[in-house]
């Protein structure tokens, strides 16, 4: 840390420096309230913001600290070994300023309103996920209509929006059919204080409680010219914006599940470090199944965390993969959190009944890393990207 407790220029950074042990400690054992509750984590945010962390990607001359993904995406896995719900939930304000950090580092400054605004305190959240869309990005079941001024009214439903007590901006999308030859979908900022949207308060999940990730229905609000950031055709695009989202959002979830796979095997060899069996009077870290089982997740752990970095560091490289790289961004949130769930299965396995206790950590972080699979790119869609890439399309008329 440099001055107070602003994280330090991106030159002179250190995860462990912007997120120390002690904050994450009181993060740690505040997260089994929240989850219980359900309550969203006010307090870990109140913190993270003192210390800089919703300015992460705000470039150092905008007030910042000018961190690339590489670096943000530790920190979110460091957070996520402490509060899983508060990582994910504020990993959606990042996902929005690491989207406008990309595009600003690639000479496009068309999301710059989105970094002063966060300079400014705002907090933006991810109204993207529709019931029921399984196109994501290429296609909206909300109504986009031009007001006549320049801006658009937007009505529909969005699912799981995540930080929704806490927003004040809500990046939406939508599709206008004006043009029914040529649809298209606009993508804006809507503020809190306007008119024309509620929060239906039905977040009661089985994990990452503590998000608040209640459904947005929106009532025809409207987004005025200057907060509408793109129009896309319906369908499949190489735009900038739609590689941005897809490179920050998969490499910051797949952040957040390292996160908790990390802490799971800590939380396993704790545990075997700390209890005898009955059977032989031994430490249960004696016990060569358990011992295999901890050096098991420590080897998946092990390889998942260099494959979040590269990835994050090729974007941070402007480096061009072409079209390789939705393939590489799908299959790193799928690797990723998949075998982050095996890793806390693993735990389980070591740590035993007592993680079945609603009380226990790893049984949150069980529940918890469940949700990684409803986070797009699913499974089965990135096997369709990969094979499509390979493969070439799916025929039509088979
Ligand atoms: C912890 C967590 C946090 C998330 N945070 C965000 C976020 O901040 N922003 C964001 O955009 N997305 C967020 N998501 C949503 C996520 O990106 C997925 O889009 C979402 O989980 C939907 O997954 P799905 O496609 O399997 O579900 P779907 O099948 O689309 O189901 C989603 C909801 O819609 C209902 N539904 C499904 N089909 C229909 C239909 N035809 N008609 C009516 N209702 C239907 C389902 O019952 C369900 O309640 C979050 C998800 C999780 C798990």
């Amino acid at each position: 840390m440099t001055d107070g407790a602003r994280p330090a220029p991106a030159s002179s950074w250190s995860a462990d420096a912007v997120l120390p042990d002690d904050l994450l400690e009181r993060f740690r054992a505040r997260a089994a309230g929240h989850d219980r509750e359900g309550s969203f984590p006010h307090d870990d945010l109140a913190e993270l913001r003192e210390r800089g962390y919703l300015t992460l990607f705000v470039p150092e001359d905008d007030g910042g600290a000018g961190l690339g993904l590489e670096q943000v995406a530790a920190l979110q896995s460091r957070l996520a070994t402490a509060a899983p719900a508060t990582a994910l939930a504020v990993g959606m304000h990042l996902v929005w300023t690491g989207c406008a950090a990309v595009l600003r580092a690639r000479g496009d400054r068309s999301l710059d309103l989105v970094l002063a605004d966060a300079a400014a305190g705002e907090v933006f959240a991810f109204g993207v996920s529709e019931p029921g869309n399984d196109l994501v990005l290429q296609d909206s079941t909300t109504r986009a209509e031009p007001t006549g001024d320049g801006g658009w009214r937007f009505t529909g439903t969005k699912t799981a929006t995540s930080l929704s007590p806490v927003w004040t901006r809500l990046g939406v999308f939508g599709r206008d059919d004006t043009d029914p030859a040529a649809p298209q979908l606009v993508h804006g900022f809507v503020h809190r204080e306007q008119p024309g949207w509620s929060s239906l308060g039905d977040w009661d999940t089985i994990g990452m409680r503590a998000t608040e990730s209640h459904s947005t229905r929106l009532d025809g609000v409207e987004v005025p010219a200057s907060r509408i950031v793109r129009r896309l055709p319906v369908g499949p695009s190489g735009d900038l914006l739609v590689f941005a989202v897809f490179a920050v959002f998969e490499t910051l979830v797949a952040a957040v599940y390292r996160g908790v796979a990390r802490r799971a095997v800590e939380l396993a060899v704790d545990s075997a470090a700390g209890r005898t069996s009955l059977r032989t009077g031994a430490l249960l870290s004696q016990d060569p199944v358990v011992r295999w089982r901890v050096a098991d997740a420590r080897m998946a752990v092990d390889g998942i965390e260099p494959q979040v970095d590269a990835v994050a560091r090729d974007v941070d490289g402007l480096v061009d993969h072409g079209a390789d790289w939705p393939p590489l961004l799908v299959g790193l949130k799928t690797r990723v959190t998949e075998t982050a769930r095996a890793i806390v299965d693993q735990a389980v396995g070591v740590v035993g009944g007592g993680s079945f206790r609603a009380s226990s950590e790893l049984g949150r972080l069980q529940r918890d890393v469940l949700a990684s699979r409803f986070h797009p790119s699913s499974t089965d869609s990135a096997h369709a990207t990969i094979a499509a890439r390979l493969l070439g399309p799916l025929d039509e008329h088979r």
